[in-house]
């Protein structure tokens, strides 16, 4: 199919310096919880994007020195010659597609606490570290760098930028955002200093650009060099100069990278879910960078539609398209676009499992997007499934795991029916989708169904519940149950200890809600799941009008949202929304008029008057059509998969869907272990023992 021209734009070569981009379409550094323990792992995953069209592929935060090290959480290094080899599978994986390799140099001062390495913490002025929006980090207070300290900085900074460049990379960032060190000289509230280095934003801004020309030199013009900056907090503040500080910082370095990327502050907001930001809300932030200098700018979004695309460059935003979430739901999104194919585009959801991920300190998962992570390890590719197999499969079940077990089925060659009960496709997402802010989500559903729809060989049927007979009846080579899960309405105790089911007058579940019961208030959410349901529940029934009361025994509302950064964004939607939420409580009784609740650790107990109780808490896998069929030797092959087999997240529903799609009557799958470059095994040594 023809590409339309009015997305010609994003596809001619653009300028980085000393470097060319093939086209618009830049995969800024982020987190993918691989590090330098899995070179291949993450040469394969960033590999994969530089062939779906790319134009340029980033690792993500690269440590230049051991007195930055973000462990617990997973980071990548640059200080010795392992290193430079680990780093090097990557860059190598980028250029065989035709794509530039960016590195992120990163110093995260305060805002890495050194739990491996040891050394004390980095600071212009001793100020911690506080933004920081996962619990477990503590916030210890940092040294005061002096003029030593700030030159050992530079030289850092320098000496890694001769390791990138030996390994490989041919865009290197100077990292001031986020919270990390430079970012923490350019705020006031950080900086603190009275030296060249603090006060004026000139004098604050004076660290980022030597390390600018210091990187430059280091590698004598040869790769080209970014600025990542945040801008949030600085357009915030006014100046006697110019609009904002943020204005005059951009001033201020305005020829110095040969590339801006720009970005917000906080994860929240930066990495934040479509629940609550639409695409393109860095906007806002960001517009004015490039009526201040000539370089190039990227900036992020969450953008999946080519037309906002093309009016980001059009209307002078930005020069460069930049996405992490959309590269990894969709590592092809350039080249379906280029090729005029924008409706085999895999949206991301903005969903942010993949935040989720790193937090958790694994490799990248992705709800739309089952391969990601799996390239290396699985040998999976996101569009391409080999032909190996013929046969029929009966699928029972329409939801995310039946529909993506029906796709992947289908591009192996097998013939394909899926038997759904309801009137439509799409399983749980069919209500889920429809609460406050989840509209998004149902791309997982849209994405899957328009591709099936192409596919040769595919059946679809909704309204078709099957029983065991009819299962038996229509005989097919193999049967895949994806029947989902059901919420209960057990309990949990103190302790977490489970407690039975709540059986009594006005006690509901997210099932009966989403079959339409009616609900009177004032209604109460107890919520001990603790990911988007019962925040989601409670934000839909105050929607509706009634007084809503939110109870959790965790700490906060969502309290999992916090790995996907839902949950400051929650608190804030159940302040306007009027919820009034009580936390470290559980239910221990409901009599249909006043509900009975335990403070979790003292056992302190208090009533409030409900009409209704809304139960989000666990759900029950298992399917009595699969009982029925197991073990009776027809059909031969029979598979349960999704919800069904283990209730649990969208995301996990796709993963096992797809991984039982692909093993279905096929060879043993081949799984690879990948392992790190050691100092043993090179000749040279670096820094890194300090
Ligand atoms: P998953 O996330 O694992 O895909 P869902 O609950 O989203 O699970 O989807 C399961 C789907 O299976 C639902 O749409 C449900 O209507 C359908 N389903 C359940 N039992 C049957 C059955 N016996 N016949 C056909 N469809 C069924
Ligand atoms: Fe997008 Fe969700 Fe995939 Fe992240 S996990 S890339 S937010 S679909």
């Amino acid at each position: 199919m023809a590409r339309p021209p009015r997305f010609d734009l994003l596809f001619g070569p653009v300028r980085i310096g000393p470097k060319t981009a093939r086209n618009r379409f830049f995969q800024v550094p982020h987190a993918s919880g691989m590090t330098n323990a899995n070179p291949h792992v993450r040469a394969a995953f960033r590999g994969m994007k530089a062939e779906g069209g790319w134009a340029v592929v980033s690792t993500g935060a690269c440590s230049v020195h051991p007195s930055s090290d973000d462990s617990p959480f997973p980071f990548a290094s640059l200080w010795d010659e392992a290193d430079i080899r680990a780093h090097r599978v990557m860059t190598d994986a980028v250029h065989a597609h035709g794509a530039l390799a960016a590195v992120e140099l990163w110093h995260g001062g305060a805002a890495a606490v050194n739990r491996t390495t040891r050394h004390a913490p980095l600071s212009p002025s001793g100020v911690p570290w506080m933004a920081t929006h996962v619990g477990f980090m503590s916030s210890a207070r940092p040294r005061v760098m002096d003029a030593g300290d700030i030159r050992n900085l530079i030289r850092w900074h320098a000496e890694a930028a001769k390791r990138a460049e030996r390994a490989g990379f041919d865009i290197l960032y100077v990292y001031a955002g986020m919270g990390y060190l430079p970012y923490q000289f350019l705020l006031s509230d950080y900086n603190h200093r009275t030296d060249a280095y603090g006060g004026s934003v000139r004098n604050r801004v004076r660290l980022t650009e030597e390390l600018i020309d210091a990187v430059r030199e280091a590698t004598g013009g040869r790769c080209a060099v970014a600025l990542r900056v945040s801008l949030q907090e600085l357009r915030s503040r006014p100046s006697e100069v110019a609009p904002s500080e943020a204005h005059e910082v951009i001033t201020h370095l305005s020829d110095a990278p040969d590339l801006f990327d720009v970005k917000m502050d906080y994860s929240a907001t930066d990495c934040s879910p479509s629940r609550f930001t639409p695409e393109g809300s860095h906007e806002p932030m960001v517009d004015f960078v490039k009526t201040l200098t000539a370089k190039p700018v990227v900036g992020v979004g969450r953008f999946t539609s080519p037309d906002t695309m093309v009016s980001m460059v059009r209307r002078g935003v930005l020069d460069f398209i930049g996405a992490a979430r959309p590269s990894i739901a969709d590592p092809f999104l350039p080249r379906k676009i280029e090729e005029g194919r924008e409706d085999d585009i895999r949206e991301c959801i903005g969903c942010n499992i993949c935040i989720s991920s790193w937090h958790d300190g694994v490799w990248v998962r992705c709800t739309q997007n089952p391969t990601a992570g799996e390239e290396w390890r699985r040998g999976w590719h996101p569009e391409i499934v080999r032909r190996d197999a013929e046969g029929s499969v009966l699928i029972v079940g329409g939801g995310p795991a039946g529909l993506e077990a029906a796709l992947t089925l289908g591009r192996r060659g097998f013939r394909v029916t899926v038997a759904e009960a309801q009137r439509d496709f799409g399983g749980r997402l069919l209500w889920e989708s429809r609460l406050p802010g989840l509209r998004q989500w149902f791309r997982v559903v849209d994405y899957r169904l328009g591709q099936l729809r192409k596919l040769p060989g595919v059946a679809l049927h909704v309204e078709s519940r099957m029983e065991a007979a009819d299962v038996r009846d229509f005989g097919a080579d193999h049967v895949v149950i994806a029947t989902g899960a059901r919420w209960t309405a057990n309990l949990c105790g103190a302790n977490e200890i489970p407690a039975g089911s709540l059986v009594g007058p006005r006690v509901y579940t997210p099932d009966d809600i989403a079959a339409g019961a009616e609900i009177e208030g004032p209604v109460a959410v107890f919520d001990f799941d603790n990911y988007y349901m019962g925040s989601a529940v409670a934000e839909h029934l105050a929607a509706r009008g009634l007084d809503t009361t939110y109870v959790t025994s965790a700490g906060s509302a969502q309290s999992w949202g916090v790995m996907t950064n839902e949950q400051p964004l929650v608190h804030q939607a159940f302040l306007k929304a009027g919820i009034a939420y009580r936390t470290l409580e559980i239910v221990e009784a409901f009599d249909g008029e006043t509900l009975s609740l335990a403070q979790i650790f003292t056992g302190e107990r208090r009533q409030i008057a409900a009409r209704a109780l809304v139960v989000v808490g666990q759900r029950a896998g298992g399917s009595a059509l699969y009982d029925a069929l197991a073990g009776t030797g027809e059909p031969k092959s029979l598979v349960l998969t999704g919800d069904a087999n283990a209730p649990g997240a969208i995301a996990h529903a796709v993963y096992q869907a797809h991984r039982a799609a692909r093993e279905l009557a096929a060879a043993a799958p081949r799984i690879r272990r990948d392992a790190p470059f050691a100092m043993r095994d090179l000749d040279a040594c670096g820094e890194a023992a300090q």
